[in-house]
């Protein structure tokens, strides 16, 4: 017997990753379908007229929504504690869709200045292009974001924990200078994931993923995911989507709804590791810093652990000497990759100067505090001891 999706929203976050909006075909098979199709057919006219005119809801076309894809949005939505979820083909269509849904020329769009190498380029120069006006503020500093919101806005953009170097957001004082403002507060949650941080419950209005992160998890497909209320899901950023088709393709749909059955395992994992890896590092002298949210010494640890259940899995830091010293130590790693991407199960470094952030000026890299020397690594699920003694190999050659 399936049980109903609003019974769903009382189970525990383990059983909504596994079991959550599971939908059997006739087949009753397990594991989910995969729904690999563009369109779907009717018994009649008079069927295609209805599900056009919104008569009958029911599958009309892939780029709209897909079975497959439906069951990865609603799983993820129950996780979220979000009304609606949309997933879309990778985490820069869903920034890209949670803004341009809502955007006019004219609006003001006010977002944190350290954000993830693509998102800056669409707050600070994509949208700028069609009219909006946007203004970045040191996204730490509540007295910026009041100066900033004392003039309405239309939308707020942030990230929290920012990437790659971990600034945290007060995000339920934000939330409220933005409502007063007239904002719709947009939150990039990739760094935290769904399980350790819940925006929407701090006030935020929209939750963006890139879902290749920590919800694939395993470094095998591409996509993103936008939640909201209902209003905002059907009345703003449905129509956007439906026509402009940034549509998750299924079989990555399937992809991720496998992804999330494990998530809450690999997070704990993940978090463990993490903890580990960053009281080794914090320990090194010859690093000038070591930033992760659950150690003592984060600039904003209250904050941060007052927001987030755990520190999650993404460690910066600052080895001495410059790119040659440090891309000698990267180069010394074993069994850490060289790898721009992150949330993966496998250890994952990287030199966001030269590659995820490589397009920003110089002062922009150095206002977000990402200097030659500057690192990100994302710890995967490998044992800790192991990573601990590759990263001791490197630093010490
Ligand atoms: C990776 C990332 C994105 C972009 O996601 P893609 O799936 O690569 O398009 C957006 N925001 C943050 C914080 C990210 O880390």
């Amino acid at each position: 017997m399936a049980t109903d999706y609003e019974h769903q929203k009382q189970w525990q976050a383990a059983t909504q990753l596994v079991r959550g909006a599971t939908e059997r075909s006739q087949f009753s098979e397990t594991s989910e379908a995969i729904f690999m199709n563009s369109g779907y057919v009717y018994a009649t006219a008079e069927e295609a007229e209805d599900s056009f005119n919104g008569n009958l809801n029911r599958f009309v076309y892939s780029r709209f929504r897909n079975p497959t894809v439906a069951m990865f949005e609603k799983r993820l939505a129950l996780i979220e504690g979000a009304e609606e979820c949309r997933g879309v083909g990778s985490g820069m269509a869903a920034v890209f869709a949670a803004l341009a849904c809502q955007l006019s020329a004219g609006d003001r769009l006010v977002a944190s200045r350290a954000l993830f190498g693509s998102c800056q380029y669409i707050c600070a120069e994509l949208m700028p292009r069609f009219g909006v006006k946007t203004e970045l503020v040191d996204g730490r500093d509540i007295n910026a974001w009041k100066k900033a919101l004392s003039t309405p806005a239309k939308a707020v953009f942030l990230e929290s924990p920012s990437n790659p170097g971990l600034e945290v957001i007060d995000l339920p004082e934000v939330c409220k200078l933005a409502h007063a403002a007239g904002a719709t507060v947009v939150v990039d949650n990739v760094f935290a994931t769904p399980l350790l941080q819940k925006p929407l419950k701090m006030g935020a209005d929209v939750v963006v993923y890139s879902a290749t992160k920590h919800i694939d998890g395993q470094g095998r497909c591409l996509g993103g995911a936008i939640l909201g209320t209902t209003q905002f899901v059907t009345d703003v950023l449905t129509p956007f989507l439906r026509h402009t088709g940034p549509a998750l393709s299924p079989f990555n749909a399937w992809l991720l709804l496998k992804g999330l059955e494990t998530l809450e395992l690999r997070m704990e994992r993940h978090c463990a590791n993490g903890q580990k890896v960053a009281n080794f590092l914090a320990e090194q002298k010859t690093l000038s810093k070591v930033l992760y949210p659950s150690l003592k010494s984060h600039p904003q640890h209250q904050l941060a652990m007052s927001q987030m259940s755990a520190g999650g899995n993404i460690i910066a830091f600052e080895v001495a000497g410059g790119k040659a010293a440090t891309f000698k130590f990267l180069n010394k790693l074993k069994i850490i990759d060289i790898s721009n991407n992150l949330g993966d199960t496998k250890s994952l470094i990287c030199h966001p100067s030269t590659t995820t952030h490589q397009r920003l000026s110089p002062e922009d890299k150095a206002v977000v505090g990402i200097t030659d020397g500057f690192i990100r690594l994302s710890v995967g699920l490998e044992s800790a001891d192991d990573l601990i003694a590759d990263l001791k190999q490197a630093l010490n050659g």
